[in-house]
């Protein structure tokens, strides 16, 4: 492999939401030089790829940001930073107006208001949102983007000065090099089977391609994870795994059983709850599950058709396939589980600032933890506060790197790679290490297959079992830069997965029914009234009691 290197004052692992919007925040304020890397094509890479018809988190006339705090530390039964929250929930409409002077579209009533739906969210035209972030991105003279390049390591001595990766279009090892690095490559999909078989794995609700990237470079640098234990679970329309909240809360559809039956009420209305109360209605015998649509007159249908080809265009395809929503009900069901910082609170241990426990490292978007329910405005924000927190800390620098043993780690990681690749006759394909290990959670680390329940024993039995696929890769047949780029998405998900099981063990209670259901423990308790926090150190998972942060101003 040709040897690439490429040095910049900030590295940004990622061009999603909050990578690109760090980006813009740093050149626009500085004259810092500053590298994107992305594994994809920045104008569609992510969870933005295809569109988002709304913003998730918007503070509405007659609310403060502390609304918003309150909200998801509820939704989260209290395992939230308050303080993360609210930096975040205090600038979710700053970020929001920006964008609309960048280009997006947000849908305004006569009187030239915002179109909100609910308190905290405002409805877009957002399929054109990532190819507006990229174009900005692209504009900025001392942002250089470097696309198609995987990253798999973080480069650091006593603290993190860039990364490697390898070029998936020039089959080179690439070393940058960086006073600091974001990371902001999203959350984990792919951890567990997934509801579709075979060739649609990959219709999936989270972005197939955000493999845990970050977690894992952060994990294996010995950086302090937190609160991966609540798994986020989407509840998804039926096959096409498009999502129900424009259905729920845009037009009022209940969740109805196979009787008819409204059941909603019964469970409860946080997101965790609507899961549960359908995973629940299910075992009684009572499904399958609906989203009451049945009799909506056909603007609210023609509508619903213009929303889904804003996100997920397959759930309109299907609906003009199969006579829509007015005639038949939406059949929902839950998806397999996901570490997602944007939507629970799990994911890199941060300061206000966004730093993590690594010096130089900074993280924003869905791979931070502590603050749920942030979604696209709050990824922003995060980048925003992120691209703050760089720009002093660069100020402030004083250590220089150990120029030895950065060489020789770098000549270490391209050999490593080299060696993968001579591994043609290898006993596995990637996509079958990959299987065994969706096979192990969904058994054993409460999957689809359990109803998300699991038991210490059934975690013990998946710990050991990750460990022996681990021990694999080694073994795993490699014919060129593409099956390589796969081995690591694999060791990725691998290494979130052991972190993951760790965590279910060690919170020994049920604090959100679904997404993490201990069989042995079915209640809350009072001594869990803590964040559960981790370190890998010398190939074991530390675990961390840390005791909840309250507001501060
Ligand atoms: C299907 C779906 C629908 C959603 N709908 C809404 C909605 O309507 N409203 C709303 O407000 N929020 C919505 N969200 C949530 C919101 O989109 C995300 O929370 C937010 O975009 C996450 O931003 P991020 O920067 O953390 O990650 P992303 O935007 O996903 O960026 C991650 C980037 O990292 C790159 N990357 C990953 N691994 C590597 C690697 N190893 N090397 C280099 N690059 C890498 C990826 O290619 C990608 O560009 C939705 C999410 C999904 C998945």
């Amino acid at each position: 492999m040709k040897h690439i290197k490429v040095e910049s004052d900030v590295l940004i692992i990622g061009g999603g939401t909050a990578g690109c919007y760090a980006a813009i925040r740093i050149a626009e304020e500085s004259g810092l030089s500053v590298v994107i890397a992305d594994k994809a094509d920045i104008r569609r890479s992510g969870c933005l790829a295809a569109g988002v018809n709304a913003l998730n988190a918007y503070i509405t006339e007659g609310h403060v940001p502390e609304d918003y705090v309150r909200y998801a530390a509820a939704d989260a039964e209290g395992i939230v930073r308050h303080d993360l929250l609210l930096d975040l929930a205090r600038r979710v409409n700053k970020v929001t107006h920006d964008m609309e002077k960048r280009g997006l579209t947000i849908l305004k009533d006569e009187n030239g208001k915002y179109v909100s739906r609910g308190w905290r969210n405002l409805k877009i035209n957002g399929e054109n949102i990532k190819p507006i972030l990229a174009a900005e991105v692209k504009k900025k003279k001392n942002v250089r983007v470097f696309e198609h390049i995987n990253i798999t390591d973080l480069r650091y001595d006593t603290a993190v000065r860039g990364a490697y990766g390898f070029g998936l279009h020039d089959d080179s090892f690439y070393e940058f090099k960086a006073g600091a690095v974001l990371i902001a490559t999203g959350g984990a999909s792919g951890i567990y089977r997934p509801n579709n078989p075979e060739g649609a794995a990959h219709q999936m609700w989270y972005s197939p391609f955000n493999t845990g990237a970050g977690y894992c470079m952060g994990i294996l640098a010995g950086a302090e994870m937190t609160t991966f234990e609540m798994r986020f679970i989407a509840l998804r329309c039926k096959d096409t795994i498009a999502p129900t909240g424009t259905l729920a809360q845009g037009v009022g559809a209940k969740q109805v059983n196979a009787q008819g039956e409204i059941y909603e009420d019964k469970y409860g209305l946080t997101t965790p709850q609507r899961l549960w109360g359908t995973v629940s209605e299910n075992r009684s015998g009572r499904g399958p599950c609906y989203l009451q649509t049945k009799g909506i007159d056909e603007k609210t249908k023609n509508d619903l058709y213009k929303a889904y080809l804003n996100m997920a265009p397959l759930q309109t395809l299907k609906w003009i396939e199969n006579g829509g929503p007015t005639t038949a009900n939406v059949e929902i069901e839950g998806t397999e589980p996901y570490v997602v910082g944007g939507h629970t609170a799990s994911g890199f241990w941060v300061n206000r600032d966004r730093s993590t426990s690594k010096e130089g490292l900074f993280a924003a978007g869905d791979v931070a933890g502590g603050a749920p329910q942030k979604y696209v405005t709050g990824a922003l924000a995060e980048g925003e506060i992120a691209a703050e927190g760089i720009m002093k800390f660069l100020l402030q620098k004083e250590a220089d790197e150990d120029e030895e043993l950065l060489n020789s780690k770098a000549i270490e990681k391209k050999a490593e790679y080299e060696k993968y690749l001579s591994n043609q006759n290898g006993a596995y394909t990637p996509d079958e290490l990959e299987s065994a290990m969706q096979k192990v959670m969904d058994e054993y680390a409460g999957g689809i297959r359990t109803d998300y329940i699991y038991t210490g024993a059934g975690l013990e039995a998946a710990g050991r079992r990750i460990e022996e696929l681990t021990e694999l890769l080694p073994l795993v047949r490699i014919k060129d830069v593409y099956d390589l780029l796969k081995l690591y998405e694999v060791r990725e998900r691998l290494v979130v997965a052991k972190v993951l099981i760790a965590h279910l063990e060690a919170r020994k209670e049920t604090r959100w029914h679904g997404f993490q259901e201990y069989a042995e423990y079915p209640g809350q308790k009072d001594e869990f009234n803590c964040y559960i926090n981790s370190i890998l150190k010398d190939g074991r998972v530390q675990i961390i009691k840390r005791e909840l942060v309250k507001v501060e101003d």
